[in-house]
This record gives structure tokens, sequence and C-alpha cells, in this order.
């Protein structure tokens, strides 16, 4: 692997003009960020990065991986940004990075790109149980490593059996998932890794019965939640400790049912996702979430831990 790395020819460059000259990738200045994300909010990048290739990646870390503010953006299902925007690059990794293949023992190595949905479809034509799960979270690979995302009792450090990541100087590492420490929606993998791929360990199950299942939870799932809406899924954190109540239990219970703030709402069918029903703003989003947050203080005495994450 190493050796492999080594061959890579870096290019040398002082500033962001003159590597998107040269880079196969695609970068791009004053990016509008709206289109990025579930929620259609936020303000624009300094520059917007997306790289044809590894090499095109490295090369973009070697020379400003230490320079410039850099945000990772998966397919944006977790993120609500700023109005101002960003001032830094965001890398979106594209095509080149959601190969996926089969391993020997019902292992599947999926590139960080890769949408869940498209693993766990992918588990299901090869006949490999445990990843139905994925099939329910609107995020990639690399999302999912990086919130822990879970569904139905599983979580990604159930199946994940390691990372592929580089660091900001451009270094490859290989992390096994048992030098991980998971926490519910987080683990202690360091803020700067970019991840490349993740490996995941299934079982053998037949593909009817894995299908079966997949339609068994996405009907679960639509039953639960709003579906074809601008959200974040959910806002705040389960579980809480100081009860066995639920987030939306306790927001609904709170929260007056129509509060709104701009074009901010709650969902109708949960409590928990809050919707941009109509050119909300982030800061609608945002004192929408203030609200609701204060609200659930003052009526139960529990503080709410953000689950998507304010970029900017
Ligand atoms: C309708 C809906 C339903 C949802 N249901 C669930 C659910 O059931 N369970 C659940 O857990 N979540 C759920 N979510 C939240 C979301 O889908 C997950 O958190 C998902 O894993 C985020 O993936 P993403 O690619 O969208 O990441 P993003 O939102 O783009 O980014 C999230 C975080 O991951 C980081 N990241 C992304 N890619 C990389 C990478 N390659 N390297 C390093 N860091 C990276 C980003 O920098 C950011 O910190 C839901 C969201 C929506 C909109």
């Amino acid at each position: 692997m190493d050796e492999e790395f080594t061959k890579i020819n870096i290019m040398q460059v002082d500033n962001l003009i003159d590597f998107s000259k040269l880079t196969n990738g695609k970068l791009i200045f004053d990016y509008d960020l709206k289109k990025t994300n579930w929620f259609n909010i936020g303000g624009k990048t300094k520059a917007f990065f997306k790289p044809e290739n590894l090499e095109d990646l490295i090369s973009f870390l070697k020379n400003f991986g230490n320079k410039e503010k850099i945000f990772i953006l998966g397919v944006g299902s977790n993120i609500l940004i700023k109005d101002q925007g960003f001032d830094g690059v965001v890398i979106k990794l594209g095509k080149n990075f959601s190969n996926i293949s089969l391993l020997p023992n019902k292992t599947i190595i999926a590139g960080s790109a890769t949408t869940d949905k498209k693993v766990a479809e992918f588990a299901c034509e090869n006949d490999i149980g445990g990843l139905e799960f994925l099939s329910c979270i609107p995020g990639s690979v690399g999302g999912g490593v990086r919130m822990n995302s879970g569904c139905f009792e599983t979580e990604f450090k159930d199946i994940l059996l390691s990372v592929q990541a580089l660091d900001r100087s451009g270094k490859v590492l290989t992390i096994p998932s048992s030098s991980i420490k998971f926490g519910y929606r987080k683990n202690d993998l360091p803020r700067d890794l970019i991840f490349l791929s993740a490996s995941f360990k299934g079982k053998f199950k037949k593909k009817d019965l894995v299908e079966r299942d997949i339609k068994i939870f996405k009907k679960k799932k639509d039953n639960a939640q709003p579906t074809q809406v601008k959200t974040g899924g959910s806002t705040f954190k389960n579980p809480i400790k100081q009860t066995n109540k639920k987030v939306w239990e306790l927001i609904k219970s709170s929260v007056p049912k129509n509060t709104t703030f701009g074009g901010a709402m709650i969902s109708d069918k949960h409590s928990n996702f809050f919707v941009n029903k109509n050119k909300a703003t982030f800061d609608d989003m945002k004192k929408l979430i203030d609200f609701v947050k204060k609200n659930v203080k003052e009526k139960t005495g529990i503080d709410l831990d953000l689950e998507i994450e304010i970029v900017g």
C-alpha cells in the first residue's frame, strides 16, 4: 500500500488559484452550498473541491492541509450550514471514491462516498445479512463512520471492521475498528481525518430474507418519519440518561405544535425532525432549535444535545 502512494506525483503550488488550474479535479471558488445539503440552507464556501482521484486529494492536502480550513461533505444529510457560509475549502468526494467490492468471509469494502443504501443493496445481492439497517440511513459511508449512524438497534460500530483514512498531511492510515471508541452518534476518531473507505463484516443470509427485512425496516421508518422534506433527520440526540422518554416525546409535550420561525418548522409526523418548509434561513432554523431547547429545559429540566452538526 505504502509503495503505491510513494508513486503519487505531488504538484507544488502556493495558492488555490494555481492549484485549480493544475488539478484533475474541480475546484470552484465562491460555491453556493445550499444545494449540497438536505436542509437546502447555507451560504457560500470560499472554495469547493471535488478531487478526481486519490492522487488529487493527497496533492491538495500536501499543499493546503495545514493552511486552509477544511470541511468534508458527505451527502449533507446531517448538517446545517450557516447563512454566511464556510470560510475555507469544502471537499466532496465523488464517484471515484464510491467503489464497492466483496472480500472473502462476507466482508464488504466501500468507498466513503458510497451511499449507505447502495451498501445495503450490495450486501443483499451477495446473500449478506447484518447490514439491512443501512437502507434506512440517507447518508454516505464517510458520514456514517463519522457519526456512528444507526437505526433499529444497529450502528456502524456493530458492522465496521476497519477504516482507511487520510490525515491532513496526506498520509494514509488504516484504523481497525477495535481501536476506536464509539458512543451514541460519535467516536474518538480525530476530527481532521478524511475517511477514504470502510470495510464491513456481514454474515450469510439468503437474499430473499435480506430483501424482506429491508422492506420491513423501510416501512417502519416511513410510518414514523417524514419523507421527501427538507430536513436533517433527528435534530437532537437520543437516548437521554435522565428519562426513558424519547426526544420527540419531550419536544411534543414541551413545545406548541405549530411553532415556526420564518420558514423553519417542526415536522407534523416526528417532533425531533425540523423542516425547511418555505425558504428557511440558517437563522430561522437556529431560532427554532434554541426555542425548542429552552422550552424542553424549562418544562423537563433536560438539556438536549444537538445531533445535527452546524457548519460555518
Ligand atoms: C430523513 C433523514 C433520516 C435520517 N435517519 C437517520 C437514522 O435513522 N439514523 C442515523 O444515524 N442518522 C440518520 N440521519 C442523519 C444522517 O443521514 C446520518 O448522520 C448520515 O450518516 C450522515 O451522512 P452524510 O453523508 O449525509 O454526512 P454529512 O451530513 O455530509 O456530514 C456529517 C459529518 O460526517 C463528516 N463526513 C462525511 N463524509 C466524511 C468523510 N469521507 N471523511 C470524514 N468525515 C466525513 C462531515 O464532515 C460531518 O462532520 C437521517 C437524516 C435524514 C435527512
